[in-house]
């Protein structure tokens, strides 16, 4: 039996009837495009989350994490309500009540469960927790419950239950990337049409490493700063006259900038719209094998973020520009910034000399140490047991 099944036997006195798990993402390019429409190109962390769940017959839904103090939350799945999710110390289990919520409101027939929850992926550090938890959650009630779901509508309704139940207005590209990944590819997203391709991307076999840098620190900014990017992009959208700036192709760019009056919505368009483009390449790249040629594009993607964005902070800045000076091909943040975490692009014998040159650039700035790992692109959700 896994760890995860024998705590759950050992929290719920019997045995689970299956242990699902989810991983957490990097995305590789294509960042704050996915409430564009636009493209991203993420990949699936080794780390994961693992539910040890069952069903009762009570209808009732139990859940506990290993990874929080809060003990066993017990609620009543009728009586969700996405106006009251639970709070405090129990806040945690929104994102799993959630799932369970939005399997119920698109009319599936899901009833009760104890689920025991134990993540590798660090909470909060860009790495997408979040959608390790709702998708490993979403797998084990589908299974559970005998409800035949693709991984994109599972992942939709992941994402569901983040917007809807707990409030945070993410878009669909970790949900997508948890549950639809593959190993040793990344997944190319198109966030319209949901539609996607795996693309080989076998960093080991080339003698690459990605080096994930995670800089532990989330400064206050970023929820709200997330909301005025959205508002910010939505509203140039509509002044352009497009439905989203996904439909406004690179190559008009410069005319379109130049029928916007605020700098500060030229700014957010031009790194939405080279973005895409940045994904487009790099995907172009991965194809054709030339993975080292990827990394002027993913420090271009940095410097976007950081300049035309606005999205990044002093850790991540060091983060990319101490990585690139080691020695990597590229770097940048991935995820939504603010703190979180950098990938850098490295040659495999270069990782612990960029290791090292980071961990002591950051103990020079005074910043606390950061946690660096390394990541090969991994497989998405799966039942293990
Ligand atoms: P990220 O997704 O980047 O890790 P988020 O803020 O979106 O950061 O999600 C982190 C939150 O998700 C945590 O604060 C916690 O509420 C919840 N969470 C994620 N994984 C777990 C876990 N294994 N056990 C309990 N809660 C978790
Ligand atoms: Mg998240």
């Amino acid at each position: 039996m896994s760890g995860t099944a024998q705590e759950f036997k050992e929290l719920y006195g019997y045995p689970p009837e299956g242990v699902w798990a989810a991983p957490g993402r990097v995305n590789l390019i294509g960042e704050h495009t996915d409430y564009n429409d636009g493209f991203a190109l993420p990949f699936a962390l080794p780390q994961r989350t693992e539910a040890a769940a069952a069903r009762r017959t009570d209808g009732m839904l139990r859940l506990h994490s290993a990874d929080t103090p809060s003990g066993v939350v017990t609620l009543d799945p009728a009586e969700l309500d996405p106006a009251r999710p639970p709070k405090g110390s129990d806040g945690w289990a929104a994102y799993p009540a959630g799932v369970l919520w939005a399997l119920r409101e698109a009319g599936l027939p899901v009833g009760g469960a104890d689920l025991h929850v134990r993540s590798e992926v660090p909470a909060g550090a860009g790495l997408s927790s979040s959608a390790a938890l709702e998708v490993a959650t979403a797998l084990a009630l589908a299974d559970l419950h005998g409800i035949p779901l693709t991984r994109p509508e599972l992942a939709a309704l992941a994402r569901r239950a983040e917007n809807a139940y707990v409030g945070v207005p993410c878009g669909v590209m970790d949900q997508m990337a948890s549950a639809c990944a593959t190993d040793g590819h990344a997944l190319h997203l198109d966030t319209r049409s949901l539609r996607q391709a795996h693309i080989p991307f076998d960093c080991a076999a080339a003698g690459l490493r990605l080096l994930v840098i995670d800089t532990r620190v989330k400064h206050d900014l970023a929820d709200g700063a997330y909301a005025e990017r959205r508002a910010s992009c939505h509203g140039a959208a509509a002044a352009l006259g497009l439905p989203a700036l996904r439909d406004l192709p690179y190559r008009e760019l410069e005319q379109a900038l130049a029928r916007l009056a605020d700098p500060v919505a030229r700014s957010r368009v031009r790194h939405v719209v080279t973005e895409n483009e940045r994904v487009v390449r790099v995907e172009a790249l991965l194809r054709a094998g030339r993975l080292r040629e990827t990394g002027p594009l993913l420090t271009e993607g940095h410097r976007s973020l950081r300049d035309d964005y606005a999205v990044s902070c002093a850790e991540l800045d060091l983060a990319v520009a101490t990585a690139n000076a080691a020695g990597a091909y590229g770097a940048r943040m991935t995820g939504g910034g603010f703190g979180g975490s950098a990938l850098a692009l490295i040659d495999a014998e270069a990782e612990p000399v960029v290791t090292r040159a980071v961990t002591e650039a950051f103990a020079r700035a005074g910043h606390a140490p950061p946690r660096i790992t390394v990541a090969a692109p991994s497989a998405g959700a799966a039942r293990i047991l």
